[in-house]
């Protein structure tokens, strides 16, 4: 597999903004966990008026930290990456306190009520934004400008934000630092994940900010380096269904050696994501309404 060229670990200090570049400042949450890195990131964008992206998880320390991260500020604007658990909760809280709007794609898409393997934090099935921002959709705040860039495939309605002023890309769980990202059908779509990934390499964006893990200051390579993995983890699923595998756990275990066991379970809906598109692709075939349980073979 094509190595991704990760960014050093992020040295993070919990409950205090560190202003990272002249617009932003992030604050950390003390969520640490296999599918968080060492927390979520929040963002504050820019010094008055402010805007947050992702205010993230329902934690009373973090509570404390973005009210004190704020405490000389008025927030104008509260933007949504996506609504997981450890993303879109104290959005609504930020909004009792403040009054600003909360801006987002829309609420989470399809549920799988059937589907109990978590994968990730929860979904934050409460998150409505109060205003919805579609792709290139632009908001001026004091100083500040930020555009929306729809990249749908983690979840169908991540948006990535650019802050103009510094070609800054915040990119959510689309692209992250630390790790690949998870794509859990129903609701994640690794066609769709791929496009997007495409999408940015359209762009020009100097530097991406990920809710987990450190600023990537070359995208262009990590981008390239991300897509070549799934492109070729799609060709290894292929291959393991040509050769017999036809049970996503035997896959998993073939392709995910060197994966601690403890992220099969996330691994597993990542293969389900492949073969739906395989499926898709007219490749393979599914015995059923492709899920997790159900036997693949060629076509
Ligand atoms: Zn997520």
């Amino acid at each position: 597999m094509t190595p991704i060229p990760f960014v050093p670990a992020l040295d993070v200090v919990y409950g205090q903004a560190q202003q990272v570049t002249p617009f932003i400042r992030r604050v950390v949450a003390e969520n640490p966990s296999k599918f968080t890195y060492k927390g979520t990131g929040t963002y504050i964008v820019g010094r008055g008026q402010v805007g947050v992206i992702d205010p993230g998880p329902e934690l009373d320390s973090h509570r404390d930290a973005l009210t004190a991260a704020l405490v000389d500020d008025e927030v104008t604007h509260i933007f949504v990456t996506h609504c997981h658990a450890d993303h879109s909760p104290l959005a609504a809280w930020l909004q009792s306190q403040t009054g600003a709007p909360t801006l987002a794609f829309g609420p989470h898409g399809a549920i799988d009520p059937s589907d109990s393997v978590v994968t990730e934090e929860a979904i934050d099935t409460a998150f409505v934004p109060d205003r919805r921002m579609t792709h290139g959709d632009v908001v001026s705040g004091d100083g500040w400008t930020i555009e929306a860039v729809h990249t749908p495939g983690h979840t169908s309605n991540h948006l990535c934000y650019v802050l103009r002023e510094e070609q800054a890309l915040f990119s959510g769980d689309h692209v992250m630092g630390w790790s690949t990202t998870v794509i859990a059908p129903p609701d994640g779509d690794m066609r769709a994940y791929l496009d997007s990934l495409r999408l940015l390499l359209q762009r020009s964006d100097l530097t991406y900010w990920p809710t987990h893990g450190g600023p990537i200051t070359d995208p262009g390579p990590f981008v390239e380096a991300y897509l070549t993995h799934r492109l070729e983890r799609e060709q290894q699923v292929l291959s393991c269904v040509r050769h017999g595998n036809q049970r996503i756990p035997d896959i998993v275990s073939e392709l995910y050696v060197d994966v601690p066991e403890t992220l099969h379970d996330a691994a597993g809906r990542s293969v389900l994501a492949h073969l739906i598109k395989l499926v898709d692709d007219g490749l393979v075939v599914a015995d059923g309404v492709p899920a997790i349980d159900v036997a693949f073979r060629p076509a």
